[in-house]
């Protein structure tokens, strides 16, 4: 269980080439087809279907760092990075939450500093995946002249770069979450990202993270009721099998509804996005409602299994503490609710009007 991804990464760039969801949904060129959103959708979420681990790392690797890098780096800096991220000869983290800021991460309070040639980094991250042995890390800082939030290229080598993994996680294991220290950490001009130069640049993206984090959450659910149906016909109880009991049944027959409403909904954003009418609202909508269904559809296998249900050897004991990951992680339910309702009300209640 207490594997590591570094080892693999060896292993998939040598036996599945091209691996699809290393390549940034709906950009083209430096590496990478070009490939529709929701082409990119059903890779990820038929990855998550077997490892959400995995499947994380690919959000983190393509999702959110190099379309970070995609959509607000300037053509150099594509040119530079995107080719051999996309081959997974290197590999990127996405650095935006900190131990004080995390569903809170606008108000983000790691600066960036301009000196002559460059900007000089402090603070602190908690969380981004991969970083432990990430070549290059996007990093947002507050620019300490305008103080609105810009986007770096952090080298994963730089000078006065601290990384330590976060131990002891019951969720997610495969994917090395870290603690992030940055004292002094010099960015050249080169690698500032000319395109995000305040956090209303990175809403998009992150609204598009999003849809493709609930997929993530479809296909936990998906692999949770392939081993559910194997088990259930196989395991006998009372002298027949479990899959022969009503309640089993309906269980089963829940969790089946449940991923074909998350699949149509998750779908039709996918369209909205590629026409470019999808709305943040519409976004948060879907990444909110269908971790929640994901979550009850997995809890329903976990019940299913029985006592097997809780150790690790038949699948859905991880998988149920992989969605609890993906229920929090890219905008926490309750966090997405919330932007959801700000969209039709438009009343925002996210941030209290009064401090304690
Ligand atoms: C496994 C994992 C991987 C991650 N990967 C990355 C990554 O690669 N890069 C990165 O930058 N970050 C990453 N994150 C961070 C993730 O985005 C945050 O954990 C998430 O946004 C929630 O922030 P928090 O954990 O600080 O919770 P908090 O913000 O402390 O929230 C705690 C609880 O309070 C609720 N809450 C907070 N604010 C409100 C509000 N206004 N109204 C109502 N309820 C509220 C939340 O919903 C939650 O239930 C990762 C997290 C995990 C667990």
């Amino acid at each position: 269980m207490e594997n590591e991804v570094a080892p693999i990464i060896p292993k998939v760039r040598e036996n599945v080439k091209p691996w699809i969801t290393l390549f940034p949904p709906s950009f083209q060129g430096h590496g990478c087809p070009g490939l529709s959103a929701t082409a990119y959708a059903i890779c990820i979420s038929e990855v998550a279907r077997v490892d959400a681990s995995i499947a994380s790392f690919c959000l983190v690797q393509s999702c959110l760092a190099m379309l970070c890098i995609a959509q607000l780096g300037s053509e150099a800096q594509k040119d530079k990075y995107l080719l051999s991220l996309s081959k997974l000869h290197k590999v990127c983290a996405y650095a935006m939450t900190e131990p004080d800021y995390g569903s809170d991460a606008s108000s983000l309070n790691t600066v960036a500093r301009k000196v002559p040639g460059g900007w000089v980094l402090n603070g602190r991250k908690r969380w981004p995946g991969n970083s432990s042995f990430a070549d290059v890390l996007v990093v947002l800082a507050r620019n300490t002249s305008t103080n609105q939030v810009n986007g770096f290229i952090v080298n994963g080598g730089s000078p006065g770069l601290k990384i330590s993994k976060i131990e002891n996680k019951v969720s997610m294991r495969m994917v090395q979450n870290c603690d992030i220290e940055l004292e002094n950490v010099f960015v050249s001009d080169d690698d500032r990202l000319p395109g995000a130069n305040s956090f209303q640049d990175l809403v998009n993206l992150l609204a598009f993270s999003r849809v493709m984090a609930a997929w993530v959450s479809i296909g936990i659910a998906e692999g949770v009721y392939d081993a559910c149906q194997r088990y259930l016909g196989d395991r006998k109880q009372f002298g027949v099998p479990l899959a022969a009991f009503q309640l089993n049944q309906e269980k089963l027959v829940r969790m089946l509804g449940n991923i074909q409403a998350m699949w149509l909904l998750r779908w039709r954003l996918c369209k909205l996005h590629s026409s470019s009418k999808m709305t943040i609202g519409q976004a948060s909508l879907g990444k909110a409602w269908i971790t929640k269904q994901a979550r009850e559809t997995v809890a329903l296998g976990r019940e299913l299994l029985g006592g097997n249900g809780i150790v690790t050897d038949f699948h859905i004991g991880k998988a149920f503490c992989d969605m609890e990951t993906v229920y929090t992680y890219e905008g926490s339910y309750e966090v997405n609710a919330l932007i959801v309702a700000r969209e039709i009300t438009s009343i925002s209640s996210i941030r209290p009007t009064s401090r304690l």
